[in-house]
Formats: structure tokens, sequence, C-alpha cells
């Protein structure tokens, strides 16, 4: 078996595999798409130390520096099952069971998309899904939030700062976040809300030019022009596969303490699967590494060499 056995290649993973190796134990890695959500990411701003670098190249770069160690990467591999025997297996989709004394899973999270027409076109070239990385491109600009949750209507007020106008549009009767966050945005002079509001599409040409919706009230589609969308209505963790194993929350992430251990003896998780707030490369990496160093303290108070 592996003494560290890493799911999910994103930057958590990435981070979990080069802190364990670094200890010179046995340390493999699995992942569906070894890179992660980064690879959907067009400029990256805010990884400290790094001033400006893009999705592609900062995956290469985990890669890069993945491979500089003695790791087992098994890429384009998903993992179906969990299960802890003598050890903690994990089976694969291909059928194979790679076997670890402890895990560390890391299998992060994709934006729940609205399914409208321009918003897969038009991905990066206007819509946006991550108001902390992206909200400074559109500055002095108008954009719209769809969702009118806790998400959205933080984001709403966040961007607010930065861009000339906000619309958020929610597509219930009335916004469904917390009541101070609602009172907060409706004091702010330059920010629409619109409830009862279905998008239809996000318009655009090379990029957006503005989106449409349905006033479910009175049947009528409306347009607004703007530069950006940014669809807020939710976060979902890739972490149904592992059932009932490894407890989770009612948002689907992995319940994990302040170490990164799971309610499983030797199971350890990172990144945007778990309950950690806030959802970013610098955050998810720092819990990779915490889960590592985890891991390698649980191996050495629970073997006799
Ligand atoms: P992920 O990056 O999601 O990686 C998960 C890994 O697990 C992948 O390798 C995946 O293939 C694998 N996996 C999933 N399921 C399985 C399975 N069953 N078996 C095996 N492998 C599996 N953050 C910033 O800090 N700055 C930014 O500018 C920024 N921009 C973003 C732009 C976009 C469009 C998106 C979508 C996100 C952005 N983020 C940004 C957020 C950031 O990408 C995430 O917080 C970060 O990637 C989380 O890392 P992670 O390792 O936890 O998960």
């Amino acid at each position: 078996p592996y003494d560290v056995l890493v799911v999910g290649g994103g930057p958590a993973g990435a981070s979990a595999a080069i802190y364990a190796a670094r200890k010179g134990i046995r340390t493999g890695i699995v992942a569906e798409r070894f890179g992660g959500q980064v690879l959907d990411t067009m400029s990256i701003e805010n990884f400290i130390s790094v001033r400006q670098t893009d999705g592609p190249k900062f995956a290469a770069s985990l890669e890069e520096h993945v491979k500089e160690y003695n790791i087992d990467v098994m890429n384009l591999q998903r993992a179906k099952r969990l299960e802890k025997k003598e050890f903690i297996e994990l089976e694969l989709e291909n059928g194979a069971v790679v076997k670890g004394k402890t895990v560390i899973l890391s299998t992060g999270a994709r934006w729940r998309n609205i399914g409208v027409p321009g918003e897969a076109e038009f991905k990066n070239k206007g819509v946006a899904y991550c108001p902390h990385c992206d909200g400074p491109l559109f500055a002095g600009k108008d954009v719209a939030v769809v969702g009118g949750g806790n998400s959205g209507v933080e984001a709403a007020i966040d961007l607010a700062n930065i861009v000339n106008h906000v619309t958020v549009l929610e597509y219930n009767a009335e916004l469904k976040a917390d009541s101070v966050l609602q009172d907060r945005l409706k004091s702010l002079p330059n920010v629409t809300i619109l409830t009862n509001a279905r998008t239809q599409e996000i318009t655009g040409t090379d990029k957006v030019n503005g989106i449409s919706y349905i006033d479910l009230q009175t049947g009528e589609e409306k347009h607004v022009k703007l530069s950006g969308v940014f669809v807020q209505i939710g976060l979902v963790p890739n972490t149904d596969w592992l059932g009932d194993t490894v407890d989770r929350n009612k948002f689907g992430e992995i319940i994990i303490d302040q170490r990164g251990a799971t309610n499983i003896p030797g199971v350890f998780a990172a990144g945007d699967c778990t309950n950690s707030p806030y959802k970013q490369i610098i955050i998810s990496m720092g819990s990779g590494a915490t889960a590592s160093l985890s891991a390698f303290d649980h191996l050495i108070r629970s073997e006799v060499p």
C-alpha cells in the first residue's frame, strides 16, 4: 500500500502529495484530470508572489513540481468507492483497487451552471464564477449576478465596490440571502435587484454584451446591456462517490477538523471538497499541506517500524 494516497490532482492534491513525498514516504496520487479547476481558469492574479499567470500555465507548473518527486501519478483515473479494511481501499472506475495506509481526499468542486445559451460559449469571455478572482477584470463596467442566495448577494456587494453597476437576478419572488446581507445590498446606490427573473440567455458576439430574462410576473422577455455575468447558484463538491463512508454536511462537503481529519481514522481531506470556508487556490494548497502533515503524524503514531 501507499503510505499516503491522494485522490484528486488539483492545487490541494498536488500540495498534499509534495508534502508527503518530502517526508520520504510512499506517495501516490489518483486524478481524473490533473490540474483541476485551474485548467478552466484564464487569468490568475491572486496567487500571492506570482503577479499574474493563467490556468493552463499554473496547472503545468503544478505537474512539474509534483514530478520533481518520487510520486506515482495515476492521471485520468476516476475513483468510485472508498472502503476501510486493513488498509484504506480505493476502487477506480477501471476496476483496479489502490490501497493506502492513509488517504487524502482532494476531489474539489464545480460551479453549478445555469445551462442557458451563451453560458458555455462566453465562459472567460464575460461569464465568470468567482468574484474574488475575476471581479477586478470588470472595473468600471456593468455586470449581472445570477442568484440571490448568500453567495450571490455577497458577490453583488463585493462587485458593487469595483464595477459601475450590478444587476442581481433571482428566480424566486424573494432573495434567499441572510437579511443583514439583503439590507446591505439594498443600501447600495449602484445595484438593481430583479426578483421573479428567469435567466434566458447570455448574449454577445465575441464577448458578453447582455443578459435576457423572463419577468415571471408579466411573462415578458427583457434584456439588460452589460459586460459581465457572474453565475452564483452554488458550488457542488465532487464527493457523491463517497456515499455514506465519510461524513459530509448538507452541501455534500466533507467535514474535517482543524487538522484536515475526517470521521474515519487515517482518512483526511483538503481543498474545495471540504467544509472549509472560501474556495481559493492558495487556501486549497494550505489545506493540502495541513492534511498531508496530519497523515504523516497519523502514520508515525500508528506504526511500529
Ligand atoms: P480542484 O481544483 O477542483 O481539483 C480537484 C481534482 O480532483 C481534479 O484533479 C479532479 O479531476 C479530481 N477529481 C474529482 N473527482 C475525482 C474522482 N472521483 N476521482 C479522482 N479524481 C477526481 N481561485 C483562485 O485562487 N484564483 C483564481 O483566479 C481562480 N479563478 C477561478 C476561475 C474559475 C473559472 C474556476 C472554476 C475556479 C477559480 N478559482 C480560483 C478557484 C480554484 O480553482 C479552486 O479553489 C481550486 O482549484 C481548488 O483546488 P482543489 O484541489 O481543492 O480542487
